[in-house]
């Protein structure tokens, strides 16, 4: 596993191969991250994960500020998969030096769910996606279900622009059903105890709107009922279609998606 700490040393590294696959992380690895990178080593000759906290994407200062981040340790993990070519830990000047400024805007559909409630996040999802495709040049991106409004939109509009692919992949939960995420290092026991039975009940609601006449009622009671059994806020709890994201009135096809917070840190699911 090679360590590439500049642009210089990725392009050397990268130029003789033309079957890459690629895992963008934030680091705080765990098992999510590491099922990317084993579908990657899978479908791919070599297999390069990029750990890059993007300030851009960030719409607010604490929650980048209390964002974990432990490289050392991320390393050690890495490395001790065997599944990885190479590690690209880029600096902020190496995405965005001599780089035009963004000018990404969504459209109005696409700002729903957490474009709605995170002003300005995916703009710097995508910004940062386009700069680490640019400078990359995957054959395939492998990206996570748990965050599956990113991944809709960076396959969609990263598709219409480059020639890579973005696969999608499987979100990885723990024994208790709570979807893994970086995040979780800053829950306590009595926290994920809570979130293990947010999940419980997305399970539940999904199966029970089957029965019901007017979903958008239900779902407004059922959101209420969490908030206050767990005393959190709640951004969204929404059924969507996973074609187009739009509102829908089934469950075939369709997600049931959720935003809240626990103990100021904002998890996300879609189950
Ligand atoms: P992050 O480091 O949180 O930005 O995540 C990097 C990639 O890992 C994204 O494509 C995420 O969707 C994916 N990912 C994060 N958590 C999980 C999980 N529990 N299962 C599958 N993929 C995940």
């Amino acid at each position: 596993m090679k360590v590439l700490l500049n642009n210089r040393s990725l392009l050397e590294s990268l130029r003789p191969f033309n079957d890459l696959g690629f895992v963008p992380t934030m680091g705080g690895i765990h098992k999510g991250h590491l099922s990317l990178i084993n579908k990657s080593n899978k479908l791919c000759k070599k297999t390069i994960v990029s750990i890059f906290v993007n300030p851009k994407q960030f719409n607010n200062k604490k929650d980048l500020k209390s964002y974990p981040q432990n490289i050392k340790k991320d390393l050690n993990i890495l490395k001790k998969s065997k599944k990885i070519d190479f590690v690209y830990l880029p600096k902020f000047n190496d995405i965005y030096e001599n780089k035009n400024k963004s000018k990404i805007k969504l459209s109005k559909k696409d700002k729903i769910l957490c474009a709605k409630f995170r002003k300005g996040h995916f703009e710097g999802v995508l910004d940062v996606m386009y700069k680490l495709t640019e400078i990359i040049n995957p054959q395939k991106i492998f990206m996570g279900e748990k965050d599956f409004q990113q991944l809709y939109l960076v396959k969609k509009l990263l598709e219409r622009k480059y020639k890579t692919k973005v696969i999608p992949c499987k979100t990885i939960r723990d024994k208790n059903g709570v979807a893994l995420s970086s995040r979780n290092f800053l829950l306590n026991k009595y926290n994920l105890n809570v979130a293990a039975n947010i999940y419980k009940k997305l399970v539940n609601i999904k199966r029970n709107i089957k029965n019901k006449n007017n979903i958008l009622n239900f779902l407004i009671s059922q959101k209420k009922e969490l908030k206050n059994k767990y005393k959190i806020k709640i951004d969204y709890l929404e059924l969507r279609n996973i074609k187009n994201l739009k509102p829908s009135k089934t469950t075939n096809n369709s997600r049931l998606f959720i935003a809240y917070y626990l103990n100021n840190v904002r998890l996300i699911d879609n189950v």
